[in-house]
């Protein structure tokens, strides 16, 4: 399957190299707690798909992924690690975060697309000219003189960055790399206008005024 990356997290157990902080006993890296003691481990190094126990796949199962988050967070509940050590309770606290920045990343689909190139070491990081779309966008929220004209260019930003998104999800499923580089790019311009069009806007409406 083109879209799952070869899962190597058990890798680290097979070398032996993961111990229970607590009684030194073996633990694998996806473990939350030590099957031997019950304590709740450290945050390991793990990608976000192993840390929210789905499947390595660009495309995900939205419903799944809200499941396991789900059960995870109740699992992590800092009320379960009331009564428990310091040490407990910075490890429960830790991993809550690291759940949090695991789901935030998979349930967008642009961190997705993004965090799915990353993983695939693709990202060029190479600035390339303006896509002609930005550029037009750019000059419309310069001549922009009333808010009504900022919200034009906000909604073809937002129109342009849904077709932008669906474009770099294909590009991922093809393992166009290079496009999917150029599509981030055209997206990370489209935010950028959007946040330039609320600050325009805001300056162009009258303190007070609301929207
Ligand atoms: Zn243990």
């Amino acid at each position: 399957m083109l879209n799952i990356v070869g899962l190597n997290e058990y890798a680290a157990l097979a070398n032996g190299t993961i111990h229970c902080w607590l009684c030194q006993k073996g633990v694998t890296t996806r473990a939350l707690f030590c099957h031997h003691c019950g304590t709740i481990q450290p945050v390991r190094e793990l990608d976000h798909f192993a840390r929210l126990g789905i499947e390595r796949r660009l495309d995900i199962d939205m419903e799944h992924l809200e499941h396991q988050y789900a059960a995870l967070s109740r699992t992590l509940d800092p009320q379960r690690f009331l009564i428990r050590g310091i040490g407990e309770r910075g490890y429960a606290a830790k991993q809550i975060e690291a759940l949090n920045a695991a789901y935030d990343t998979l349930s967008e689909p642009l961190k997705r697309g993004r965090y799915w190139l990353s993983l695939h070491s693709q990202e060029s990081g190479k600035a390339t000219e303006p896509h002609p779309v930005i550029k037009e966008l750019r000059s419309d929220l310069d001549r922009a003189a009333e808010p009504a004209q900022c919200d034009r260019v906000a909604h073809k930003a937002g129109h342009a960055l849904e077709q932008g998104i669906m474009g770099l999800m294909q590009a991922l499923r093809g393992q166009d790399w290079p496009r999917a580089n150029a599509q981030l790019h055209e997206l990370d311009g489209l935010e950028h206008i959007l946040g330039a069009v609320r600050v325009k806007r805001a300056e162009l409406v009258p303190a007070g005024k609301g929207s």
